[in-house]
């Protein structure tokens, strides 16, 4: 079995995923921001002409949005914040969209708690 197609399949667990190996340049990804706490990089399957993936480097536990905890706040509020420095940086001055997708109904595939940015096109609502 592909390790890393395992290793992106849905888990319920802390177990590591893709991420952890991109994290740890493993395996590689254009990485457009990096700091101590964050790392963002393009997503492999673009939705939108900006399209960027940002995680916590540390995922302590947050697999996804459901598994919150008073001490994950600081992160998230984080990664809100590295999202609007990241699309002033890729030039989305008009706007852009931000998603967390949680779990099966979510549609989340990866189990580390991710930020998605999209931009650079008319988005629509409701999403699908
Ligand atoms: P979905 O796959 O439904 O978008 P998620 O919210 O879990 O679910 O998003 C995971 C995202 O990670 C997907 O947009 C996918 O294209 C992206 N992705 C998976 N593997 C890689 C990779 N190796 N490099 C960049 N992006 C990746």
């Amino acid at each position: 079995k592909d390790a890393a197609l395992s290793a992106a399949a849905p888990t319920a667990d802390d177990a590591p995923t893709i991420f952890d190996k991109i994290i740890n340049k493993e395996i590689p990804s254009k990485v457009v921001y990096e700091d101590a706490k964050a790392l963002a990089f393009r997503d492999i399957s673009p939705q939108a002409p900006t399209h960027i993936i940002i995680i916590p480097k540390v995922k302590d536990g947050l697999t996804r949005l459901a598994k919150a905890e008073e001490r994950h706040i600081q992160v998230l509020g984080y990664l809100m914040y590295i999202a609007k420095v990241i699309a002033k940086q890729e030039g989305l001055e008009d706007g852009y969209r931000v998603v967390i997708n949680d779990g099966p109904s979510g549609c989340q595939s990866v189990y580390h708690l991710h930020v998605h940015l999209l931009g650079g096109r008319q988005m629509n609502w409701p999403p699908g």
